[in-house]
């Protein structure tokens, strides 16, 4: 039984106008301390530091929140050692098949696919949903041929393969039959950003649950589950066992929880993930508000997790006691 574990926010208090603030992810799980080398620490601390910088050089000069999540976010889907993009972990049938989505909030439009198996970028290909289609969900070769369509960049599905995700692959077909195994899930990244202008955004990509079946699909592409944002309230973004995170209506719970019970949003984030752990589910959430407080919030030993902001240097964590 794992214990929950409420998080003090990484990041400073309340912004003044005109200021800007970026918290993200890299999947909560399994990471207790002594599990990673100093060396495996030390580069995914990097690794979540360029992320961060991707997008706080859009949010610095002014850019949009938007874009400032989907830097971030492709930042970590080119990196091999999280499960989104290049590291994406493999269904039953030893493919990958990746969910992403995508939230502007200061118009509650919304973008996401499932079960894609080209695009470089599942964000970005999300991020046209939203712009360049009349729809909120594209799935499969739909999705695919969507990507084409749009001129986004497409890989040969071999690229996603790290041999790590293929060995826990394999271990997990040696025990065959088993559910979807979460004992060393980790790596799903998501972003939450507030730019200059008071907008806020979300974006989450993944490669899902190992040995995932039958076109299951998790809560990162769901909006309302994996992703939320609304300016004015809060942006969100999920990581965990999907399910049960599809069945809290995660995000839009923590948004639920500040827009009409008024909670702050580290208490929304931490009631939230209550929730969760209350019918059996296991993760993480980060949330910003409208005026750039950042909360995580985990039940999990831990979740790789960074923020900076115009008033708060880059600061990373990973396990779930540190500050
Ligand atoms: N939430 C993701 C899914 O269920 C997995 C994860 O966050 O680790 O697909």
């Amino acid at each position: 039984m794992i214990a929950f574990l409420c998080m003090a926010p990484l990041g400073a208090p309340a912004l003044a106008a005109g200021s800007w603030q970026l918290a993200l992810h890299g999947g909560a799980g399994v990471v207790e301390r002594g599990a990673l080398t100093p060396q495996l620490d030390a580069a995914y601390r990097a690794s979540l530091d360029r992320a961060l910088e991707a997008g706080a050089a859009v949010l610095r000069r002014g850019g949009a929140s938007l874009d400032a999540v989907e830097a971030a976010v492709r930042v970590l889907e080119d990196d091999p050692l999280f499960n989104a993009g290049k590291g994406a972990e493999f269904t039953a049938e030893g493919r990958n098949e990746l969910d992403a989505s995508i939230m502007d909030g200061s118009n509650r439009k919304a973008g996401a696919v499932a079960g894609v198996t080209r695009t470089r970028n599942p964000v970005s290909l999300a991020r046209a949903v939203m712009e360049q289609s009349a729809h909120v969900l594209l799935s499969g070769p739909g999705a695919d041929a969507f990507s084409v369509q749009q001129g986004l960049e497409q890989v040969e599905p071999g690229y996603f393969r790290t041999e790590e995700r293929w060995q826990q692959f394999l271990q997990w077909r040696d025990k065959r039959g088993a559910p979807p195994d979460r004992t060393h899930a980790y790596g799903t990244v998501g972003a939450v950003a507030l730019d200059q202008a008071g907008h806020l955004a979300a974006a989450t990509s993944t490669g899902g649950l190992t040995g995932k079946r039958w076109g299951r699909v998790g809560d990162s592409p769901i909006i309302g589950a994996g992703t939320y944002a609304e300016d004015g309230v809060c942006a969100v973004s999920a990581t965990g066992t999907g399910e049960f995170f599809i069945r809290a209506s995660a995000a839009r719970q923590l948004r639920d929880r500040m827009a009409w019970h008024r909670e702050r949003v580290q208490a929304a984030a931490d009631n939230t993930i209550r929730d969760i752990a209350g019918s059996g589910g296991d993760g993480g959430l980060i949330a910003l508000d409208a005026r750039g407080r950042v909360a995580f919030a985990m039940n999990s030993p831990g979740m790789y997790r960074g923020s900076v902001g115009s008033g708060n240097p880059a600061r990373t964590a990973i396990y779930a006691d540190e500050k």
